[in-house]
């Protein structure tokens, strides 16, 4: 077995290569799908110091990779996903107070999710171009993520994308980032109902087994491998750069959760051998996660609205990635657990991981930290940012740098910051301006049939 082979969560996919893992999104046995064996890279940590973002970035998803794509086709197509990033750094690392705060927002939509979601579109398009297929993309989004996938697909002439948001109910910051997007394969969708409306209805659109098929249906969300894979190389990079400045041996990074995608990536980092102790994971008031870290029993709860939307989330979708190693690789017992929490809503496991601490960051904590951050270092966090301080802060320690993963810019949520410094701060010329902008959105009511039918007369028209 191979880094550059994958394998289910849940044993039941035959060997995969990274195409066809990339290809499949979700398991075809309701599983996840990761690599068959993490790399060991102890030994490359010298030379990968000296790369810079873009070179670490393609050495390293390489390892990932192999044959399917060619080693210097793949440097190109990687340089290619950090263009539209607005530093040269990509992901620069910079200190505030007695931390350091990694800054993952300079791509195009202003979230971390670009990072991931630019490479993707970039693996799709080559992926496509030489099997000559054509990709329609349907997700459901209640935020960042959609506006990071459009601006993964926006343009590209073998992919078309359909993004559902709740009509009216995401920020109208967050509307006007998708709706703006004119290319002519993008197609906003709004749907009159809730987020769990358009999550609804994907999953009946996803589960209309003949639809899915004879349209070439793909999916975008955080379960992509390729997602996960991305997300590896800031850990290191950023672990290399707070060496440099500080000769420790090693860091400890916290990161704000929700799927659990972000910080799985950083459990892998850690895995393959990066200069890191452990992981602070950082949860709001919706805490399954921090309660799983801190009592081994992983039960859902209601979700409640806060401040950081995009970790308003009670069943977090890689988990089961993480389950898969807690349980030894044996998928039969991962397979047993998940129907168990399918069943009960809950599930437990006995032991402890020392490459996890937890807590949880309210809203109240939030507000608090970006105020005082801004007040003794003018730096500016944003809510989901926040709450990762927050936590990171309980757990300081005095001989070793905590890393804080910053995942948004703060000019995406201006009302927050509006509440928590009584001023008007939050800007950014990305966002600017965004408000008078034409835009371009169909209004659909909340049904499968709807969907389909404006899927289906819209690539009547594109074809
Ligand atoms: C998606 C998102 C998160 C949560 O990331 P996960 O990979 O789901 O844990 C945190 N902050 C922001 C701003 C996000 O968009």
């Amino acid at each position: 077995m191979k880094a550059t082979q994958y394998i289910s969560t849940r044993g039941g996919v035959a060997p995969l290569s990274f195409r066809q893992a990339v290809m499949m999104g979700l398991a075809d046995d309701g599983g996840l799908l990761l690599p068959a064996e993490i790399p060991q890279v102890g030994d490359r940590l010298d030379a990968w110091r000296r790369l810079d973002y873009r070179g670490l970035a393609s050495a390293l998803m390489h390892l990932f990779v192999g044959d399917d794509i060619p080693a210097t086709e793949f440097a190109a197509l990687v340089n290619r996903s950090y263009e539209r990033f607005s530093r040269a750094e990509v992901a620069p690392v910079v200190a505030v107070g007695d931390l350091y705060v990694l800054e993952l927002f300079h791509g195009p939509t202003l979230a971390f999710k670009d990072v991931a979601l630019q490479f993707l579109g970039n693996v799709f398009e080559h992926v496509l171009t030489a099997s000559g297929e054509r990709l329609n993309i349907v997700g459901a989004t209640s935020g960042d993520t959609g506006s990071a996938a459009i601006c993964g697909v926006r343009g590209r002439r073998n992919i078309e994308i359909f993004i559902m948001h709740p009509h009216g109910k995401v920020s109208p910051i967050q509307e006007r980032q998708m709706t703006t997007v004119l290319d002519p394969n993008v197609h906003n969708i709004a749907v009159q109902g809730t987020f769990d409306d358009g999550q609804r209805v994907l999953k009946e659109i996803f589960n209309d087994l003949p639809f899915k098929r004879r349209y070439g249906l793909g999916a975008v969300n955080s379960v992509n491998w390729a997602r996960v894979l991305a997300q590896v190389v800031y850990y290191f990079h950023a672990a290399f750069r707070v060496q440099d400045r500080t000769g420790c041996r090693r860091v400890q990074f916290s990161v704000p959760t929700g799927n659990f995608g972000d910080i799985f990536a950083g459990y892998v980092a850690l895995r393959m051998g990066a200069p890191i102790s452990r992981l602070i994971l950082a949860t709001n008031e919706n805490d399954i996660l921090a309660r799983f870290f801190t009592s081994g029993v992983y039960a859902t709860g209601e979700v409640v609205p806060t401040l950081s939307p995009s970790m308003d989330i009670q069943v977090a979708s890689n988990f089961e990635r993480y389950l898969f190693y807690r349980c030894g690789g044996d998928g039969g017992k991962v397979r047993a657990l998940m129907a168990q929490f399918a069943g009960s809503g809950r599930l437990e496991l006995s032991g402890e991981d020392p490459a996890f601490v937890a807590g949880r960051g309210t809203t109240d904590d939030a507000l608090a930290v970006i105020s005082r951050c801004h007040r003794e270092h003018g730096y500016l966090l944003d809510p989901h940012s926040a709450v990762g301080v927050a936590v990171g802060e309980r757990f300081r320690r005095p001989d070793e740098p905590t890393v804080c993963l910053a995942t948004a810019h703060p000019a995406k949520f201006p009302e927050a910051i509006r509440r928590a410094t009584g001023q008007d701060l939050a800007r950014h010329p990305a966002i600017e301006g965004i408000l008078s902008l034409p835009t371009r959105c169909a209004v659909l009511p909340p049904t499968r049939q709807a969907v389909q039918e404006f899927i289906v007369s819209t690539l009547g028209t594109r074809c």
